[in-house]
């Protein structure tokens, strides 16, 4: 076949994927059904006629095979970490193990219902229980919520809680301190719950300068907001010292625990001075993640802060029993109904405990290993402007490949034409053109080294042909999208074309 042929035989296939959604034609349907025997009221008569549409503009009449091929078509042009390797940093995309799901499905779980008596719902409750004290353990704590949704909204609730004690105090304070390599959700949070936020500077290692933190921190400041490891993938070695400055003025340290993968295990906020934090538990504990879909951000306490969580908590009866507790006059109320996103919180635990403690410190062990692995094997090739070890991720910067005029983002669009998913482009900020980069403990050796490969195959490139990395993706079913456009007047759904 030449290589015309080729091209004409792809562009049918291409034709066809793209008609296969326009394949409509009235009176097709996707089943068969016998017709009634019984009377049936008119959908009109059953719900009200304001709840039913008078037609279905445009919507497609298909065969079973055309649906069945349209959907699992659609699900093969997916990424996800079930296809391949996802080195967004700061993301923390493991392997989510299908035990997982197999656990979350099952009939007495996954039916339960919110509003049913406690009494029929104790192993439910137990869940919580047990999850919530794992979780402290893990963390060096001494009580939790679970109810947050996602980071995000953990931090909101974890500010919340500082503002409650500070108020409990006699002043709410007005100020929240934060790294300048923070995740832009930290000054958001700490700006929804009415604090001014202020930046502190990096010192050239990359983790927080003591001489600014100590010129900043004063009685206003309601807290320092901390991330450990930092954004860099680096332990602020100084977190002892940190945590004197800020509670000897009264102070308190918040830390985004989104980074635990690098810590379960090892070492424990709690016990290096942290007053409250997050965890993200679609992140380090392995439940699904992304695409907007539910997550988990539980916030773990020290007892000076534990009377101002949200309700329900779980209390144990004198008879052993679980109830949830309402009665907590200092709480700041729910964050969320009931008690949290349950299905996500029964995949975390039923992680921890297939890991065990073992399992769990091995986790984090192999991470850094893979993470410094693929350091080591890129360093010759990529510039790292802080050069401090690191743990489970860490952040190159497009240097010497943007003297050929190439940037982290050509950098991560060629990458996928290697097959695999880029890394996190341009964050932190401390970083002009970064290239953050978590593999997880997920990834075998040989994964890491493709991976290794293709990037350096990339920095070649991007010396000797830069125009192949310019104009990459080459391999993708569309090719480099106007990112502006996109952003501004996103098309989300399909429309039919007009007559
Ligand atoms: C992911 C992340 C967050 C936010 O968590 P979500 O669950 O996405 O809301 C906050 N801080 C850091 C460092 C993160 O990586």
């Amino acid at each position: 076949m030449s290589d015309q042929d080729i091209q004409k035989a792809a562009r049918h296939v291409s034709q066809n994927e793209r008609l296969i959604f326009e394949l409509s034609s009235p009176g097709k349907a996707a089943y068969q059904l016998p017709p009634l025997d019984v009377p049936l009221a008119g959908p009109a008569e059953a719900l009200g006629p304001e709840y039913v549409r008078a037609e279905l503009a445009g919507f497609p009449e298909v065969s079973e095979i055309e649906v069945v091929r349209h959907f699992t078509r659609l699900s093969t042009w997916n990424y996800g970490v079930d296809t391949g390797a996802y080195l967004l940093g700061s993301c923390t995309m493991k392997y989510n193990p299908k035990i997982n799901e197999v656990v979350a499905r099952l009939d007495g779980l996954s039916n339960a219902h919110p509003c049913q008596p406690e009494s029929l719902s104790q192993g439910c409750l137990r869940i919580l229980r047990d999850l919530s004290k794992a979780l402290v353990e893990i963390v060096g704590m001494d009580a939790i919520t679970l109810q947050p949704a996602a980071g995000a909204h953990g931090e909101m609730t974890g500010m919340l809680l500082v503002r409650a004690y500070h108020e409990r105090q006699g002043n709410p304070r007005k100020k929240v301190l934060i790294p300048d390599s923070a995740h832009g959700t930290n000054p958001a949070s700490a700006a929804i719950v009415g604090y001014q936020t202020v930046s502190v500077a990096s010192n050239s290692e990359g983790t927080v300068d003591l001489v600014h933190l100590d010129r900043l921190m004063d009685e206003e400041v309601a807290a320092l907001m901390l991330t450990n490891p930092n954004t860099l993938g680096i332990f602020e070695r100084q977190i002892t010292a940190i945590g004197e400055i800020v509670h000897s003025r009264g102070g308190l340290i918040y830390m985004d625990g989104a980074n635990m993968n690098a810590l379960v295990g090892v070492s424990r906020p709690g016990d290096f001075g942290v007053d409250v934090l997050h965890l993200n538990l679609h992140k380090t504990f392995s439940t699904p993640h992304g695409g907007g879909g539910p997550g988990a951000g539980p916030v773990a306490v020290k007892k000076i802060l534990e009377p101002f969580l949200p309700v329900p908590l779980i209390r144990e009866n004198v008879d052993g029993s679980l109830a949830l507790e309402f009665d907590r006059p200092q709480t700041i109320g729910r964050v969320r109904a009931f008690c949290g996103n349950f299905g996500v919180l029964l995949r975390a635990l039923a992680y921890i405990l297939a890991n065990g403690a073992e399992g769990l410190r091995q986790s984090t062990e192999d991470a850094v290993l893979n993470s410094v692995y693929l350091r080591k094997r890129l360093e010759g090739a990529y510039d790292l402007p802080y050069r401090a070890p690191t743990l489970h991720e860490c952040v190159f910067s497009d240097k010497h490949q943007a003297r050929h005029g190439v940037h982290t983002g050509d950098i991560a669009k060629r990458l996928i034409d290697y097959g695999f998913h880029p890394y996190t482009v341009s964050f932190p900020l401390i970083v002009s053109g970064a290239l953050m980069i978590e593999p997880t403990e997920s990834e075998s050796k040989q994964e890491l080294d493709l991976l290794a490969d293709a990037l350096l195959s990339i920095a070649r490139e991007a010396e000797q042909e830069p125009q192949t990395v310019l104009s990459a993706p080459h391999s993708t079913r569309l090719r480099r999208l106007d990112e502006v456009q996109a952003a501004r007047r996103p098309v989300l759904r399909w429309k039919p074309a007009q007559e």
